[in-house]
């Protein structure tokens, strides 16, 4: 059997508790309904797991675009070794949290010149997407009289299998194509620009150990070759995450021990070239996902021609990846709970329905659940990450969720 997300709860009472605050609290807390709950203690013991999973010698980056909360940045800022950051925005948070600018990376394509300064002027590590972003981060680096630091990222010559997003093999709008990369290499010989290593990162949301290790032994492979093409190890290797969370029933969540015992093999069987090269992964959902719950409220029940309907106050202005409209192909629920209800039985199948006019907004399809009435807590879990900053919030002009960490 499949363990599921809803395995937490087995034994627990009728209230759903988020590191230790019941649901009325937390509302009380946001003002009301809708609101996002991020459990500190989860994300905390969530590193600490992983890192006991992992060779020593690997170094933790939170890539803030899974979820980048202010106080999640911050709580993570202390617990990982660095932050990985795509836009200048990102970056303002990933410097106000504290972390040193040389263990900030800034990856993604289409970088504006604004964007380039502020990591030159600041010195954080620009991975760098393409032959013509190398040439304006040179102009920058010029004009500013600031040394640029940099690392090339590498659209690899293959995919991550199994990758519920591929982000490399094949032509891609990220990274630099693995075969033009020794032409880019030749000219940072002589450069003013400070050329840390290599960024390489296949996709994301993968729950498969053996895709995981074929990815990364490409990788190395990958790094191999690139590290003989330039002459020395490289200081560092951004060998990418990949790393990915069960929403849907038929999901298993990864062995991370696995994953950590895997990849300590290739560290050996590579240890020749490597040198010190320091090695990087860089991770979002799978750092905060399973630690966030969206909260909403149960306004009235609807009959409508034998479907029971549970229409709610939350809905897909606020969690659009929940409603299936954020890279799924096949829409599938993420597990919901009553969280008022936890030790009750399923009665009935319902669909839950959030406040906007459209049928896209969907919380979850044909359920089963505890009979809900107005005034409970629907919640969805594993909604740690993706969620605000990642749904269509202005649509239809309902207030914000409130986000907190507890
Ligand atoms: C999106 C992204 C991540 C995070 O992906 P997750 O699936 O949330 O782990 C990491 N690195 C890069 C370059 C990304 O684009």
């Amino acid at each position: 059997m499949p363990h599921s997300a809803l395995d937490r709860f087995t034994d627990a009472g009728p209230e759903l508790l988020i590191n230790g605050l019941t649901l009325d609290q937390l509302a009380l807390r946001a003002g009301g309904t809708p609101f996002y709950a991020y459990d500190r203690a989860a994300i905390v013991q969530r590193v600490d797991t992983l890192r006991s999973g992992l060779p020593q010698r690997v170094e933790l980056h939170y890539a803030i675009k899974a979820n980048p909360m202010p106080a999640v940045v911050n709580l993570l800022a202390s617990c990982v070794d660095g932050l990985d950051v795509a836009s200048i925005g990102e970056l303002r948070v990933a410097l106000d949290s504290g972390t040193a600018a040389a263990d900030i990376s800034f990856a993604g394509p289409a970088k504006g010149d604004d964007e380039l300064a502020a990591a030159v002027a600041n010195g954080v590590l620009i991975n760098v997407e393409s032959a013509d972003e190398l040439r304006r981060i040179r102009g920058i680096a010029s004009r500013l009289q600031c040394p640029a630091q940099i690392a090339l990222r590498v659209n690899p010559d293959f995919e991550l299998k199994s990758s519920g997003m591929k982000m490399g093999g094949g032509a891609r709008p990220f990274g630099i194509d693995a075969e033009r990369v020794p032409e880019l290499l030749d000219t940072l010989r002589s450069d003013e620009l400070v050329l840390k290593g290599l960024h390489i990162f296949s996709g994301s949301q993968n729950l498969r150990e053996e895709a995981i290790a074929e990815a990364q032994s490409l990788t190395f492979e990958l790094t191999r070759r690139l590290t003989q093409f330039w002459g020395n190890p490289f200081e560092l290797i951004n060998i990418g995450g990949g790393l990915g969370i069960p929403y849907f029933p038929a999901d298993r969540p990864l062995d991370v021990t696995r994953v950590g015992e895997q990849l300590a093999r290739l560290i050996d069987e590579n240890a020749h070239w490597l040198g010190n090269t320091r090695l990087i992964m860089e991770l979002g959902r799978y750092l905060v996902g399973e630690a966030g719950y969206y909260v909403c409220r149960v306004i009235e029940r609807k009959h409508s021609r034998g479907q029971t309907y549970l229409l709610c106050d939350g809905g897909l202005h606020h969690h659009l990846a929940n409603s299936g409209n954020f890279g799924q192909v096949l829409r599938k629920n993420y597990p919901v709970v009553i969280g008022n209800r936890l030790n009750e039985q399923p009665v009935e199948m319902v669909s839950a329905h959030g406040p906007l006019c459209t049928p896209l907004d969907i919380l979850a399809d044909k359920v089963e659940l505890p009979r809900a009435e107005p005034g409970d807590f629907l919640v969805v879990l594993q909604s740690g990450a993706y969620g605000p900053s990642a749904s269509p919030t202005a649509f239809l002009g309902h207030p914000a969720a409130i986000e907190m960490l507890v």
